[in-house]
């Protein structure tokens, strides 16, 4: 039997049956998984060893270590294609908000108040693990409201849904986080608010010691994080515990109204709550834990199951209608990407399916949501089909959708290529010829990648498509071969190169057939 050709190998070798080491080690770092993702320590481990050169079953051998995420990244096939450029505008977004200075630190315990106000953290990451940070992203911050979709999502893994709602509406409050009130059936109004963090916390490991069920939690958080580190401000817990009056208030309000299940140890249940409010994470670490809810629970990074799908499905909801505050509503219809805010100045976002973002910035508005952070949401929204109905305006929003291989989304397999080939994109050609499309293959009018490439005086596309080798003369509809195309619009380097390589015009072409006949 003939062994089938690696298709990721013959897009990337340089048609001397080789591939450079470097060309793999660009496509990486351009795809943006980093260099600490456990997915690919083997792997890059094993490409810092490799030769500069790499030889097919080289090749086959570090494909074997990491076979899924190395395919994906070499033919461009992650959540979002063009990683680099997106990047790029969300450096262009950070620049500009980064300007505005508006809003009020939290000033309620003195560990928020003495943050730096300038602090600015960005951090994202892809379904697929795709990761981009920028500013002050390794910095820790206590992560106070933005606690409660993970505290929510641990008590219905608990209890499950029906259960857990005979405690806890799903209703906005239209009231602030921590109003002293509850629905009419005496129950908190929604898990992301005060009184539903509270009664979510007491329905967690009920009847476990305090201190397991905290030692928990912090599992749970690192699981979501992907196992980068996630802390405790000792501070902020003494601080929020001393602090506390209106949140003791809500808890005997609530077991006046007998909210909570039996033998409920309120002190220890509000304890549980000021611990959650002061875990402390990275915008970086944050950025992975908002990925595991955009993708349905599982951690990009590990793979690992840490919440039931559907159970993420209600927290996305809860998000979407109650977690900014009293500024949800509005930021539903402005920006529509679940979100969760905190009074130090964090947003966790969640684009299904797509990504997951923190960012931390303390100065707040009136409402405790982070100024710059709503800021940076507007703009992104402004640039990208990330709003939750962006899919109703359709072909007339010319805003990028990150999601969506450009070629591909606007002509389709063979076409795609020939589009790329007269943009000069090398790239995306290079990940299509990896997904197994033929370079030869021509569109219904028989023109090639190599024509389009010739006629637009594509350099680099020539030079990758004769790599490949391809045929130099194929024939359109017209009769124009890509020597044709070159002349016809005198592109010199483009004439030379393909006359090197055998390059005839239809007419030579003819009268060497002739001749030979
Ligand atoms: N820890 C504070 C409280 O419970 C603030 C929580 C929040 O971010 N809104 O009042």
């Amino acid at each position: 039997m003939t062994e089938q050709p690696n298709s990721l190998f013959v897009a990337y070798n340089q048609g001397n049956e080789q591939v450079p080491r470097q060309a793999i080690m660009d496509a990486f770092e351009e795809s943006g998984i980093q260099t600490d993702d456990p997915r690919a320590a083997a792997l890059f481990k094993a490409l810092k060893k490799a030769p500069e050169f790499i030889s097919h079953s080289e090749f086959q051998t570090l494909q074997d270590i990491a076979p899924t995420l190395f395919e994906q990244v070499l033919s461009g096939q992650l959540a979002i294609p063009h990683f680099r450029e997106f990047c790029d505008v969300l450096d262009k977004i950070f620049t500009q908000v980064e300007n505005n200075r508006d809003g009020k630190l939290a000033n309620y315990i003195p560990q928020l108040e003495r943050v730096p106000p300038e602090k600015f953290g960005l951090s994202i990451c892809s379904i697929d693990g795709q990761r981009y940070s920028q500013g002050d992203s390794e910095d820790f911050f206590c992560v106070q409201s933005c606690s409660k979709p993970i505290t929510y999502c641990l008590a219905l893994e608990d209890q499950g849904e029906d259960v857990l709602h005979k405690y806890v509406g799903t209703e906005p409050s239209g009231k602030t986080f921590n109003e002293l009130t509850l629905n009419a059936k005496g129950l908190p109004h929604n898990p992301m608010i005060n009184a539903g963090a509270i009664m979510c916390g007491a329905l967690i490991k009920q009847g476990e010691a305090a201190s397991d069920r905290f030692d928990y939690v912090m599992s749970k958080w690192k699981e979501c994080a992907g196992n980068m580190k996630v802390g405790f401000d000792n501070a902020v817990y003494l601080s929020e515990r001393q602090t506390a009056d209106r949140n003791f208030a809500l808890g005997y309000f609530m077991r006046e109204k007998k909210a909570f299940p039996k033998d409920v140890n309120l002190q220890e249940v509000l304890e549980f709550y000021f611990q959650c409010c002061s875990i402390e994470v990275t915008t970086s670490a944050m950025s992975i834990i908002a990925a595991t809810l955009a993708n349905g629970g599982n951690c990009p990074l590990t793979g690992a199951q840490v919440f039931r799908p559907d159970h993420v499905k209600n927290c996305l909801s809860l998000m979407s209608s109650c977690g900014m505050y009293d500024f949800s509503g509005e930021f539903a219809f402005r920006v529509g990407i679940p979100a969760k805010s905190g009074v130090s100045g964090a947003i966790m976002l969640v684009v299904p399916n797509v990504l997951g973002m923190a960012i931390w910035s303390p100065r707040l508005d009136e409402l405790g949501n982070s100024v710059r952070g709503v800021d940076f949401c507007r703009e992104l929204v402004a640039r990208f089909k990330f709003h939750t109905f962006d899919s109703m305006v359709g072909l007339r929003d010319d805003r990028i959708d990150p999601r969506r291989n450009i070629y591909e989304a606007r002509l389709g397999g063979v076409i795609s290529f020939c589009g790329a080939a007269s943009e000069g994109d090398v790239k995306e050609m290079r990940r299509l010829v990896a997904r197994g499309l033929n370079p030869n293959t021509a569109d219904y009018d028989r023109r090639t990648a190599l024509h389009l490439a010739a006629s637009e005086g594509r350099l680099s596309s020539i030079r990758y498509l004769l790599e490949l080798g391809v045929d130099v003369n194929p024939v359109d509809r017209w009769g124009n071969t890509p020597l044709d195309d070159a002349e016809r619009q005198k592109h010199e380097a483009i004439i030379s190169m393909l006359v090197e390589h055998g390059g005839k015009r239809h007419d030579e072409r003819r009268q060497a057939k002739k001749a030979s006949e």
